[in-house]
């Protein structure tokens, strides 16, 4: 056992667990990050390095991948370059139902999936955070976007968040640095969907976590382009490259990598969480660490694993569990409706740089005030235009000096639109402890139970007629409308399994993300969330990470905790 009490405990140190150490140490907190992977440094960054200097020229070692990351490697970004930020399916084992298949994409190290995020970032509006209520669904957000707005304002803020604003109330503006540019595929997109749809559909270039100015001591992004393989001038945010320098200035701080939490220590006496179990990573040791307050950032399923694993008599189906709803209502935005096509774009123009984003065209369904679809709430789409490039070869006729040359022009303009839809919470989703089977530290891994309802896929369904019909609008041709049977996991956006909500019998979590049953543990990832929009989520974990510190940092002073 350390002999040391800390201030606090934060589990985990990617986007969430970085928030919490940096808000956390800033207020004067000695802070202690138990995080369960190795260190990483801007060393391991290799976003500059081409091809052919690896060692399978970027096609990487399929053998080798499909042996230790069979999941993993179902992400697009986990390839020769980046699968050594993913986790080994092997060491970090989980089961499903034969039959509702479940892609749990993780990474175990400093500053964990913020490293290879996708960065970007949408604020979410009272659309969303009443949308329970309205639809009679699961139960009511205990916040509104007035609760949060000031947060989200602190993080973007810090983070460096470029973007266009809009106006719109379903997707409420930001502070933003200047917005990155539509390529002239995409103007010729954006103008017909403000001839045909004025007012209501509008595609705009994607809000996201790169600095398009410097900014905070961080220097602006140089379009190279791969940024999930990490970042030397540190131009997108990532907890190595911004939160965790910002916890480590205060002098606050002790990181503790190849820190696998295990459960959580209850003083039943005190009611309180005293402390965190550990595996050391490198020993397998059973260690014990201490603190006044607990803080859970290990990913939404991670988290709720530690706390189902931290059962007690008092507590027998987990800690902080009086509720039941503890692992229930996991969800993950469905993902993959939309179309492509061939648009007529200025043949003199190419796209110059890898510019590291796309477009969003925000939701456009069932808004306050407006038509009602069949289903329930929305979706939104990513996506973005670029011309084909030599890379078409199989697929241009010709042979020798004169094929090689047409090759050397830039092909059609291509247009893709890709849909991400809200996920409605849905109580049988959930995960349990699985008492068959350990991870490679020893601690029993979960069981998931997670499948998509007819309303999932009848979003995906109409975002993918929408597009085609946008598509055909802007004058497109070859279109060709898909809907992807992905499963649940895959969008990477899971969320739920300890909510929040103001009835301590329906929820884990109150509106400061502090357990309803034990006043000094707090879950800030994404377990604490009600519902899913259909806005990528991290923005919200980090803005409600950051208000949740500042309550407990209170409630500490006041000596409530
Ligand atoms: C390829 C990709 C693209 C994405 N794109 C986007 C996007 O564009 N926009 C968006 O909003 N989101 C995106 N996401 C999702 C985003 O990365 C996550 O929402 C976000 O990282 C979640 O933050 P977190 O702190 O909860 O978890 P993580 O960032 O995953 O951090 C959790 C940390 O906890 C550690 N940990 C886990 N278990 C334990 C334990 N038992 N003990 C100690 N430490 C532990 C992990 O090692 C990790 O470091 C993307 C994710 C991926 C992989
Ligand atoms: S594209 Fe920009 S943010 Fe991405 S790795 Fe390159 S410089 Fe960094």
């Amino acid at each position: 056992m350390s002999p040391k009490t800390y201030d606090a405990i934060v589990v985990g140190s990617g986007m969430t667990g970085g928030w919490a150490a940096k808000e956390l140490t800033e207020a004067g907190l000695e802070t202690l990050v138990l995080e369960a992977g190795r260190n990483v440094t801007p060393a391991d960054y290799v976003e500059h390095v081409p091809p052919w200097q690896m060692r399978f020229r970027g096609l990487d070692n399929r053998k080798k991948r499909m042996a230790d990351q069979p999941i993993q490697r179902e992400c697009y970004a986990c390839d020769e370059w980046s699968s050594k930020f993913f986790v080994n399916d092997h060491d970090n084992p989980y089961t499903t139902e034969s039959d509702k298949p479940f892609l749990f994409l993780r990474g175990r190290q400093v500053g964990g999936r913020s490293i290879m995020w996708g960065r970007q970032v949408y604020r979410w509006s009272d659309l969303d955070f009443e949308a329970n209520l309205r639809d009679g669904i699961a139960i009511d957000w205990p916040i509104r976007y007035a609760d949060l707005s000031p947060w989200y304002d602190h993080v973007e803020r810090f983070i460096g968040i470029s973007g266009e604003k809009l106006g719109l109330p379903q997707l409420p503006d930001g502070q933003f640095l200047k917005p990155m540019e539509l390529n002239c595929g995409e103007q010729v997109v954006r103008d017909a969907l403000a001839k045909h749809w004025p007012g209501e559909r509008v595609l705009t270039i994607g809000r996201c976590a790169i600095l398009t100015e410097d900014h905070n001591g961080r220097a602006a992004c140089h379009y190279c382009g791969y940024c999930e393989r990490g970042c030397v001038t540190l131009s997108y945010f990532n907890s190595i490259n911004a939160t965790l320098p910002a916890a480590r200035a205060t002098g606050k701080l002790t990181l503790r990598p190849l820190s696998v939490a295990h459960s959580l220590i209850y003083d039943k006496k005190r009611n309180r969480v005293a402390g965190v179990r550990v595996i050391d990573g490198d020993t397998k040791h059973a260690l014990e660490f201490r603190a006044r307050v607990v803080f859970l950032c290990a990913s939404t399923l991670e988290s709720a694993r530690i706390l189902l694993n931290s059962a007690t008599p008092d507590f027998p189906n987990g800690l902080a569990n009086s509720s039941g709803e503890l692992g229930h209502n996991l969800m993950d935005h469905i993902m993959g409706g939309g179309a492509n096509g061939k648009i007529a774009a200025p043949a003199d123009k190419k796209p110059v740089g890898r510019r590291p984003n796309g477009i969003y065209v925000p939701r456009f369904r069932n808004l306050q005030g407006g038509p009602k679809s069949t289903f329930l709430r929305g979706y939104g789409y990513q996506g973005g235009a670029g011309r084909e490039g030599w890379g078409r070869g199989s697929d241009l006729p010709g042979f020798g000096a004169d094929w090689k040359k047409a090759l050397r022009q830039p092909g059609d303009w291509g247009f893709g639109f890709y849909g991400f839809g809200e996920c409605l919470p849905n109580h049988n989703n959930y995960v349990e402890i699985d008492k068959t089977k350990n991870d490679a530290w020893g601690i029993p891994v979960l069981k998931i139970h997670c499948s998509y309802g007819d309303n999932e896929w009848a979003l995906m369904k109409d975002a993918s007629i929408a597009a085609a019909e946008m598509l055909a609008a802007a004058g497109a041709r070859e279109i060709t409308p898909f809907v992807e049977q992905n499963p649940p996991g895959k969008a990477i956006h899971e969320m739920g399994t300890a909510r929040m909500g103001r009835d301590p019998k329906t929820s884990v979590l109150n509106a400061h993300n502090q357990a309803h049953d034990i006043p000094n543990l707090f879950v800030t990832d994404g377990a604490c969330m009600v519902s899913t929009a259909c806005q990528n989520p991290s923005i919200t974990y980090m803005a409600l990470t950051a208000r949740a510190c500042d309550y407990a940092v209170g409630a500490m002073k006041r000596k409530e905790i």
